[in-house]
């Protein structure tokens, strides 16, 4: 069964096709516009899409070595992300499916980055349900109890920014490029992650804050700089290891409560920010420390990307699934 997954809910058009749970090919185009305005600008998004959809999928095709009428089905991420965005890659896939006469099967993006685990990779194992998934990206924060495939429950969520947004806010208060994330987590290696403190937020339950500590490493560096213009940097590698710290502390303090309270031991992470290396040590730690068996994404398959969307249209493929051609996208989708 040969599966098409696109993916643009964002600055990323994607393209990937998949053999029977296997990727044969998996196309990302970036969008580097954005660096520029240091933040995702979603009419500029949208118009990148339009370039780059057509050029994307023919190669993603050619690359996996079949031709359009080898298609069993087209998946594509109806939501959630930008309208613009989602609007190019729902109606590419509409008509893409139409033109072939083959199933079109819709594909929620943060499932997506969940149900990426059942890709078919030598080395990767696959969690059993049930397990709790993180997922930890540039728009979402979530701890979601998976029962089944399409099974899925929010336990806990922020209540404001993201844990991605938490990385390229603080990066943008110390100058840092847009996205920030990867670079903090660069220099984090190379700096000492209790040189800095800076406070916890107390949120009750499984529920996470951020925008707290944005402010707070704002207003730490207003006050170091007053009396070093030069503090940031001469301590930029600290710095980014005590954000990065703080910030994994508070991922795994709530992911202990959870497993704790659900008393599920099986744990996964998805989404760009389990590209970081911090929080992928911190999750081994979690393997001797609380007996967790844990399921970390290979890279590619963390941030933004149509391999995860096509694995999500394989197994829906497989339930005898398919979506009417009168599917709207939907910025808002929840799980
Ligand atoms: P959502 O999936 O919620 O719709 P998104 O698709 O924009 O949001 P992703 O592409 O999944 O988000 O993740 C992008 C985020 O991941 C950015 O905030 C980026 O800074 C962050 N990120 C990527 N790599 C790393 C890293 N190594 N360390 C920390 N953060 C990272
Ligand atoms: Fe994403």
């Amino acid at each position: 069964i040969y599966i098409l997954g696109i993916e643009s809910s964002c600055d990323d058009t994607a393209a990937s096709v998949i053999h029977n749970g296997k990727i044969l090919s998996n196309i990302v185009a970036n969008q580097k516009i954005h660096e520029a305005y240091g933040g995702v600008v979603p009419e500029l998004a949208s118009r990148a899409h339009q370039q780059n959809i057509v050029p994307v999928v023919h190669q993603a095709i050619k690359q996996a070595g079949i031709t359009k009428e080898d298609l069993n089905a087209v998946s594509f991420t109806r939501g959630p992300g930008l309208m613009g965005s989602l609007l190019v890659g729902t109606s590419f896939a509409k008509s893409l499916a139409y033109g072939l006469s083959i199933p079109l099967i819709d594909v929620n993006h943060m499932q997506a980055h969940i149900l990426a685990h059942y890709i078919d990779e030598d080395g990767f194992k696959k969690p059993p349900f049930p397990f709790l998934a993180m997922t930890i990206s540039g728009g979402h924060t979530q701890i979601v109890k998976v029962n089944h495939y399409f099974d899925m429950k929010v336990i806990g969520e922020t209540i404001d920014d993201a844990v991605g947004e938490a990385f390229d806010k603080s990066g943008k208060i110390l100058g840092l490029g847009y996205p920030a994330g990867p670079e903090i987590d660069k220099r984090a290696k190379q700096g000492n992650p209790q040189a800095f403190k800076f406070t916890k937020p107390k949120v009750d339950g499984l529920n996470f804050s951020f925008s707290g500590l944005k402010t707070a490493i704002l207003y730490f560096v207003q006050r170091e700089t007053k009396t070093n213009p030069n503090f940031i940097k001469e301590n930029l590698n600290d710095i980014c290891a005590s954000i990065q710290y703080t910030i994994i502390g508070i991922l795994i303090d709530k992911l202990k409560k959870a497993s704790k309270e659900t008393g599920i031991k099986h744990v996964a992470i998805g989404g760009g920010v389990s590209a970081n290396s911090g929080i992928r040590q911190a999750l081994k730690v979690g393997e001797q420390k609380f007996g967790w068996t844990t399921y970390i994404p290979k890279f590619e398959y963390t941030t933004d990307n149509a391999a995860m969307i096509a694995i999500v249209g394989y197994l829906k493929y497989l339930e005898g699934y398919s979506t009417e051609q009168n599917i709207i996208a939907s910025a808002r989708l929840k799980i």
